[in-house]
């Protein structure tokens, strides 16, 4: 097996806000795993926040070495290598996950949610985010997408919360799911405004609290009219244990977890335990959506939109028709590289056989 990776920045059509930060571009590192010829691509998206970055991401693949594996098919053993190498790196270890499976996909000419048994025709709609902005460029936001999508997702978390919403409402009735990235302190105002949201058409909330307010939280999340989802709570499996009974559901991201491998681990506990189960993502490419895509069936919701912010994305694969995410019947992860971004980068940092 040949592992190679190219630092690719993945480029913002428009500016995008959350409580907290503010950006234009997200760093990103595009994997591809090839085997016999066929190439299985992977991608890591590190947002700010997260504390990886193209150098870190780098660094771990450097250490990847695939030469005691003697094919792809024993994915279990080569991620479970993977993730023993150092901890942490998740989206250096989701871009080696997601090679991986889209090459045994391809192995196998099976797309991953056939080889795993999922109903192409249970996926969910997906949301279309909107970042935390002046009124205006909200309305044109909402606008830009009417007709497009049948739920929108709301930046929440500061100040505007509520001028935001009626402003929102004053050219949208569609549905909403509100992220308040943590920006909410106070257990009784969260809870005030979880009330107010209810009344707007709000279906659920998104990370209201700190994620160390671990105590308002188990507060909050019982007497919540709305079922409370954890993002930043909720890195991985473990985490979702140790906060089993704080949240009603887990949004779960591959850049977060490790990958399509720690993904399914979660989807299965969340449903063996009664949490809803969100897909979600960072800013990526449409290789780590794809990916993402591929587990919707099981999902109860989907924030798989990352793809189409961005204005180089290098690959072309699941599309959105009339709001709902619908998978392909291409191998692997279903895409294709469109953009040739190895031209645009340096050589190939390293090569293993
Ligand atoms: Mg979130």
């Amino acid at each position: 097996m040949i592992l190679r990776f190219f630092p690719y920045d993945l480029q913002l059509k428009h500016t995008f806000t959350v409580a907290g930060c503010s950006r234009i571009s997200t760093p990103g590192v595009l994997v591809e795993i090839e085997y016999e010829g066929i190439t299985g691509y992977g991608e890591a998206s590190m947002p700010p926040y997260l504390g990886e970055s193209t150098a870190s991401v780098i660094a771990f693949l450097r250490k990847v070495n695939l030469q005691s594996y003697a094919h792809p098919y024993h994915l279990e053993d080569i991620l479970e290598y993977v993730d023993s190498i150092e901890q942490g790196n998740t989206a250096a270890k989701a871009a080696v996950d997601i090679a991986l499976h889209d090459l045994c996909g391809k192995l196998s000419q099976l797309p991953c949610h056939r080889i795993w048994g999922l109903n192409e025709n249970k996926t969910p709609d997906t949301s279309y985010t909107i970042g935390m902005d002046r009124p205006e460029v909200l309305i044109q936001k909402v606008k830009e997408v009417e007709g497009k999508f049948n739920i929108l997702k709301i930046k929440l978390g500061g100040e505007q919360d509520k001028e935001i919403i009626r402003t929102i409402r004053q050219v949208s009735s569609l549905p909403i799911t509100v992220d308040a990235n943590q920006g909410w302190k106070d257990k009784y105002l969260a809870l005030d405004m979880i009330h107010w949201l209810k009344e707007k058409g709000v279906l659920l909330i998104e990370q209201p609290m700190p994620k160390e307010q671990i105590e308002d939280m188990a507060w909050l999340t019982p007497q919540s009219p709305l079922p409370v989802f954890a993002d930043e709570s909720v890195q991985g499996y473990k985490d979702l244990i140790r906060l089993n009974g704080l949240f009603t559901g887990v949004n779960i991201k591959l850049m977060k977890c490790g990958g399509l491998r720690e993904a399914r681990k979660m989807i299965d506990y969340a449903r063996a335990s009664g949490l809803l189960v969100m897909l979600g993502c960072m800013t990526e490419t449409s290789c780590a959506v794809s990916a993402a895509a591929q587990l919707s069936p099981i999902a109860d919701f989907a924030d798989l939109d990352g793809n189409l912010l961005i204005s180089n994305d290098p690959f072309k694969g699941i599309n959105i028709r009339q709001g709902r995410i619908t998978l392909n019947d291409k191998p692997g992860i279903g895409v294709e590289k469109c953009l040739s971004y190895a031209a645009s980068t340096e050589e190939p940092k390293i090569k293993q056989r």
